[in-house]
C-alpha cells in the first residue's frame, strides 16, 4: 500500500502507520507538507494550514520542523493524558503536536547523550512564550522525579510567572508579550530526570518603565501590587490603590486589560516567590523598589527661590528615600545635580530642568534593570544543581535549552530597543536558515551529490549592516558615543549615512528616493529586515547612552563607566554567547504563525507574510528535494553489514561499492539514493533505519 499514490519510497510505508491510529479528523489536510501533492505552491501551503486551523489542528511539520498557527483560544489538547500519548512515538505515528518534538529532542539527548535546544521563532504574539512553557510542563510532568527532584521541578514551573510579571507587559500585539529575551536550560541527569535549570536573560526594555505607547501597559507587576497588594502593604510603601495615581503608568491609557486579572496574578506570583525561595525580606526589599519606581515617577521639579531647578515633591522624595534606604538629601542632590569632571577636577553643576527629568528616568530605569537582573540571579540559584542533594556526577547530564526571544516587531516609534530586538530576530532567523537551508545544501556540494539548488534569500547582508567590524551600525554607534565631547544625534546619523550609504537595506530620508512603503523622517534611519521595513528614531539615543550622573551617584563609580554603552557592549556579548552556544547543539526547530489581528479568523494575507519572509517554501522545496537519511560509509557499512551475506562479515573492496552492495540488496532502487564522496544519501529512509537511528540521522 502507498499513501496517496505518491512516490513517497519508504516514508509512505512509516506514514501507514499512522493513518491507522489517527482519526479522520487528524487527516484534514496533511499533516507533513512534504506531503502536499503540491508542494511548490504557496496557496496550497496557506491552504493545508488554513483547512487544519479551521479544525483547530494548529501543528503541521515541515519534516522535522513543527509549524504551529496561533488558536488564541484554549484549546483541549495539553491534558497529562495527551501527554502520555506522545512518550516515546515516533513524528509520524501521532498527529503532529509541540509534544513530539519535547519528545523527540528529550529521547535525542538521551541516547545521543548530547545537548539539544529548542529554537522557536515568530513574530510578536505569535505564540513563542505560550510553545516554551508547553515543552517546560511536558518535561516536569513526565519525566522521571524523585522527591528530591518535585522542589526542582515546582520552581521551574513557578520561575515562568515570576519572570513574567516583571518582564511582561500588554502591547499592542499581545497582552502578555515578553519584554525580555530568555535563553533557558534544562540539566538531566544521566537518568532522564531534570537535575537543575538556568535562564540567560537579555534586553529587558527598560524604557516601558517610564514611557508606554498609547494601548499599552508598564511591567505588570505594577499592576499586580496595586491590585492585589493588602491595604497595610501598601499604606506601608506609601502607595494608593489606584494606578491612575501614577505618572509611569497613565502613559499608555490602558491600566486594565479585560484578558488580565491583575488580582489574581499577583496571588500567583506572591506564591510563586515564596515556592521558589525567596525569604519575606527579599519580598519585601523587592516590593520597596517597586514602589519606589512609581513614586519616582512622581516626582516633580521645578523652579526654586534663586531660580534653580529643584524638586517639588517632598513625599514622593520622603518615601524614595525610606524605601531605597538612602539619604534624602544625597537623593536629592544626585537627582538636581550633576558630577563633572573638567581639567581633572570634580565640579558639581546644576541640572536644567529637562535634564533632571531625563536623570530621574534614568535612575528608574536603571533602578527596575537591576532588579530584574538581581531576580534572575536568585531564580538561578534556586535551580542550581546540587550536587549533594542529588548523589550524580555532572559529567553524565545533558541539558536541552529553550530559545524564546521577543519577536520581530514594528511600532510607530521605533527606538534603540526595538533595533535590538530586530536585529536579534534577524540572527536568528540566520541560524535557523544555517540550520535548514545552507548547511543542507552546502553538504550537497561537498559531497558531489547532483543537486538542484533552491534559491533563498539570506538575510547575512543584513545581519552584516548591523554588526560589520568597522562598518556595522553598532560599530558606529559605538564610536559615537566614546568620542569626545558631546555626542549629537545628528551627527551619528551622518556618519551612517557616509558608513553605509550605499547598502541596499539602509535607508535614510536622504538616501530615500521614495521607493520604501513608509517615508523616512530626518531623525531616523530605515532598515529593510528580512521581515519587513522598520524605521528607527535616532533621537535621544546618544544622550542616553553617554555619562550619567544619578547613576555615579547611586552605583559603583567603575559600574558607571559600564553604563556608558551599555546596550551595545552587553548585547553583543550575550547573543555571541548564545550563538556559538546552539552551534554545538542539536537544535529542534519551531516556527509559529499569528494567523489573526484581533478576531480569531485566518487572516492569510498575514499568514502568506509570514510563510514568506520565515522561508518556509524554501524550507519544503529543500526537504521535498533532499534527503532525509545520511551516513559515513564505515558508520553505515559496520552497522548494517550483517543483513547481507555479500558484506558480512566483513566486506573486502571499496567503502563505497559495500554501501552500493548492501542498499541494493535491501531493496532499494537507484532513484531512492545517491552516493557521496564520503556518506550515502536515502531520500526517504525506510522504517528500519528511520526507527533504528533515525536520532542520528538528521
Ligand atoms: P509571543 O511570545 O510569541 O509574543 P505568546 O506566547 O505570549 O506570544 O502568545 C500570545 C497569546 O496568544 C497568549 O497570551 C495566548 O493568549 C495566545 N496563545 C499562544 N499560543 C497559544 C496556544 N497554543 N493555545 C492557546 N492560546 C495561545
Ligand atoms: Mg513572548
Amino acid at each position: 500500500m502507498r499513501y496517496r499514490g505518491r512516490d513517497l519510497g519508504g516514508e509512505g510505508r512509516v506514514h501507514l502507520v499512522m493513518e491507522s491510529t489517527l482519526t479522520a479528523r487528524d487527516r484534514v489536510g496533511v499533516q507533513d507538507f512534504v506531503l502536499l501533492e503540491n508542494y511548490t505552491s504557496e496557496a496550497a501551503f496557506i491552504e493545508n494550514l488554513r483547512r487544519r486551523f479551521g479544525e483547530n489542528l494548529i501543528y503541521t511539520y515541515i519534516g522535522s520542523v513543527l509549524v504551529s498557527v496561533n488558536p488564541n483560544k484554549d484549546l483541549e489538547i495539553y491534558s497529562k493524558a495527551h501527554m502520555e500519548r506522545y512518550r516515546g512515538v515516533s513524528f509520524y505515528e501521532i498527529s503532529p503536536h509541540i509534544y513530539a518534538v519535547s519528545d523527540n529532542t528529550y529521547r535525542a539527548m538521551r541516547t545521543e547523550r548530547r545537548d539539544q535546544c529548542i529554537l522557536i521563532s515568530g513574530e510578536s504574539g505569535a505564540g513563542k512564550t505560550e510553545v516554551s512553557k508547553k515543552i517546560l510542563q511536558y518535561y516536569a510532568t513526565t519525566c522521571p522525579v524523585t522527591d528530591h527532584l518535585s522542589t526542582l521541578r515546582d520552581r521551574l514551573l513557578q520561575s515562568n510567572p515570576v519572570l513574567e510579571a516583571f518582564g511582561n507587559a500588554k502591547t499592542l500585539r499581545n497582552d502578555n508579550s515578553s519584554r525580555f529575551g530568555k535563553y533557558m536550560d534544562v540539566q538531566f541527569d544521566f537518568r532522564g530526570a531534570p537535575i537543575g535549570g538556568h535562564i540567560l536573560n537579555y534586553l529587558l526594555e527598560k524604557s516601558r518603565v517610564v514611557h508606554q505607547n498609547h494601548g499599552e501597559r508598564n511591567f505588570h507587576i505594577f499592576y499586580q501590587l496595586l491590585e492585589g497588594g493588602e491595604q497595610d502593604l501598601l499604606s506601608k510603601l506609601g502607595l494608593e490603590r489606584n494606578a491612575q495615581k501614577y505618572q509611569y503608568l497613565v502613559k499608555g491609557c490602558c491600566p486594565r486589560v479585560s484578558s488580565i486579572n491583575d488580582k489574581n496574578d499577583w496571588r500567583t506570583v506572591r506564591k510563586a516567590l515564596t515556592v521558589i525561595g525567596f525569604h519575606e525580606d527579599e519580598v519585601e526589599d523587592l516590593l520597596n523598589i517597586i514602589a519606589s519606581v512609581l513614586h519616582l515617577g512622581n516626582t516633580q521639579f521645578g523652579e526654586g527661590k534663586n531660580g534653580e531647578n529643584q524638586i517639588t515633591t517632598e513625599p514622593q522624595l520622603k518615601y524614595l528615600s525610606k524605601l531605597l534606604g538612602v539619604d534624602g538629601a544625597a537623593l536629592r542632590e544626585a537627582l538636581t545635580h550633576k558630577k563633572i569632571t573638567a581639567k581633572g577636577e570634580e565640579m558639581i553643576s546644576p541640572l536644567s530642568f529637562e535634564q533632571a527629568v531625563a536623570a530621574r528616568d534614568a535612575l528608574a530605569k536603571a533602578v527596575y534593570g537591576r532588579t530584574f537582573t538581581w531576580l534572575v540571579v536568585k531564580i538561578n540559584q534556586s535551580l542550581a544543581f546540587k550536587d549533594d542533594v542529588y548523589n550524580s556526577s555532572k559529567g553524565s547530564s545533558s541539558v536541552i535549552g529553550l530559545l524564546d526571544i521577543y519577536g520581530f516587531e514594528v511600532f510607530q516609534h521605533n527606538s534603540f530597543e526595538q533595533f535590538c530586538i530586530n536585529y536579534c530576530n534577524e540572527k536568528l532567523q540566520q541560524l535557523f536558515i544555517e540550520l535548514t537551508l545552507k548547511s543542507e545544501q552546502e553538504e550537497y556540494e561537498a559531497e558531489g551529490i547532483t543537486w538542484e539548488p533552491v534559491k533563498y534569500f539570506d538575510n547575512k547582508i543584513i545581519c552584516d549592516l548591523v554588526e560589520g567590524k568597522h562598518k556595522g551600525l553598532i560599530s558606529i554607534l559605538d564610536e559615537e558615543c566614546l568620542r569626545p565631547g558631546e555626542p549629537s544625534d545628528i551627527s551619528f546619523l551622518e556618519k551612517l549615512e557616509d558608513t553605509l550609504g550605499g547598502h541596499a537595506h539602509f535607508v535614510t530620508h536622504k538616501l530615500s528616493n521614495g521607493k520604501t512603503r513608509k517615508a523616512v523622517s530626518r531623525e531616523e534611519f530605515k532598515l529593510i529586515h528580512y521581515a519587513g521595513e522598520v524605521n528607527y528614531s535616532v533621537n535621544g539615543e546618544l544622550a542616553n547612552q553617554s555619562g550619567n550622573s544619578v547613576l555615579s551617584q547611586c552605583f559603583h563609580r567603575e559600574e558607571v563607566t559600564d553604563q556608558k554603552r551599555p546596550e551595545t557592549v552587553r548585547y553583543t556579548h550575550t547573543h555571541t554567547h548564545t550563538h556559538t552556544h546552539t552551534h554545538s547543539l542539536i537544535c529542534h526547530l519551531s516556527v509559529i504563525i499569528h494567523p489573526v489581528k484581533s478576531i480569531r479568523r485566518f487572516d492569510e494575507a498575514l499568514v502568506r507574510h509570514q510563510v514568506k519572509y520565515l522561508g518556509l517554501m524554501e524550507n519544503l522545496r529543500v526537504r521535498r528535494a533532499g534527503f532525509a537519511y545520511r551516513r559515513h560509509y564505515e558508520t553505515f557499512l559496520q552497522r548494517y553489514k550483517s543483513l547481507c551475506p555479500r558484506t558480512w562479515p566483513n566486506w573486502q573492496g571499496r567503502l563505497a561499492d559495500g554501501v552500493a552492495t548492501l542498499v541494493q540488496h535491501l531493496g532499494y532502487k537507484p532513484e531512492e539514493y545517491k552516493l557521496g564522496k564520503t556518506k550515502i544519501f536515502i531520500r526517504f529512509p525506510k522504517t528500519l533505519f528511520s526507527t533504528e537511528d533515525s536520532l542520528e540521522a538528521r
